[in-house]
């Protein structure tokens, strides 16, 4: 029987690497081949221990969510089910939805209430142990939903199906963007940055990135790939900036993708225009928002939403996407760090390693072990 080598987080800002048995599988599961695995903001909460959502962030664990590979194994109902065979290439969706729970039958599957999912759900200890992508297998469960990945996309670039479908979501599901609106993003990290390509692809009037003197490399990709405006909230006055781009029409549609500061949340209702629409998609921590004046909100009729996860339909416009412009996304895909490398390579999208090279997109390559 093979084995599994594993990144294993025992406790905060601890990794282990561990073999696991690959398990026997029968006619409803299979095994992936992991070829890679996308990192986000998520990863580098869960290795501070702080990602404590729900049933969150059980130790020990194999993170990783975001996650390619190869089909090795697969049984017969399973090949049928998911219409992929031995060697396909594939994408794997982070939840484990159970069909049954009032989420699941009313076509919201990714708001599940089993909670169970890879990377952040499911211990070491639950059998077979495989439930999380910082691996050489993944375990793909019979709930598993799954994704042919297109083969002509460079690896690095295929992680991004994760952030490219939440944004997705975030930009045509949930605040259904209409042509010629005007569109501000906050937060330049990989999911502002997609978010800026989503929404000029979209039709969008004009493409406003916000972020800090510390963000000039992402914001000059972000303006690469689709803004026209970008503004560095440390030095610029917003406000007057977003006045001045769309002609003193204000925003249509504000994103806040930017994680741990409240501040962007006072922003945002001060930009939007009346009977604008605010999608929140940037967790806090868990703080309250201070300075935020109600009134501004319901004066102006603002609709307010939050955008957590994203759905297979976002997933496969996300590809459609990924297929016309993988090669000008190749540019976001800045570090890439082999499995035994997991430790360093989720310190540097947490920026606490200064290597000279700015971080945005981050990914562990499996194929750098064979
Ligand atoms: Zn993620
Ligand atoms: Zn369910």
């Amino acid at each position: 029987m093979g084995k599994a080598l594993a990144a294993v987080l025992t406790a905060p800002r601890t990794f282990d690497m561990r073999e696991f048995p690959l398990p026997e599988i029968g006619r409803e599961d299979g095994i992936l081949r992991i070829e890679a695995n996308g990192l986000c903001g998520t990863d580098y909460d869960q290795y501070l221990g702080r990602a404590k959502l729900g049933p969150f962030g059980q130790m020990p664990i194999i993170p990783g969510h975001e996650t390619i590979g190869w089909i090795e194994k697969i049984g017969a109902d399973a090949a049928q089910q998911w219409q992929v065979k031995e060697g396909d290439r594939v994408c794997v969706k982070a939840p484990l939805p159970c069909g049954r729970c009032r989420n699941c039958r009313s076509g919201a599957s990714h708001r599940c209430e089993r909670h169970m999912g890879y990377g952040l759900f499911l211990s070491t200890t639950v059998a077979p142990s495989l439930w999380g992508g910082f691996a050489t297998h993944l375990y793909l469960h019979r709930d598993a939903l799954l994704k042919p990945a297109p083969a002509h996309i460079p690896t690095d670039v295929m992680t991004l199906f994760n952030p490219l479908s939440g944004v997705v979501r975030w930009i045509y599901e949930i605040p259904d963007l209409r042509m010629a609106e005007h569109v501000v993003i906050l937060g330049p990290g990989q999911r502002g940055i997609l978010a800026a390509l989503t929404a000029r692809q979209a039709g969008a009037k004009t493409v406003t990135v916000t972020g800090l003197a510390q963000d000039a490399h992402r914001l000059a990709l972000a303006k690469k790939l689709g803004a026209d405006t970008i503004v560095d909230v440390s030095r610029e006055d917003l406000v007057k900036r977003v006045y001045e781009t769309t002609g003193g029409e204000m925003a249509d549609l504000v994103l806040d993708m930017s994680a741990g500061s409240t501040e962007p949340i006072v922003q945002a209702v001060d930009i939007a225009r009346q009977g604008g629409r605010i999608v929140l998609a940037g967790l806090k921590h868990g703080q309250p928002v201070s300075n935020l004046v109600t009134d501004k909100i319901v004066l102006k009729e603002l609709q307010i939403m939050g955008g957590f996860s994203s759905t297979t339909r976002s997933l496969d416009v996300a590809l459609e996407i990924l297929k016309q412009r993988y090669q000008d996304l190749a540019e976001i895909c800045s570090h890439v760090y082999p499995l035994e490398e997991a430790d360093t390579a989720v310190r540097a999208l947490g920026r606490e390693i200064d290597d000279g090279r700015d971080v945005v997109h981050v990914n562990l390559n499996m194929t750098k072990q064979h």
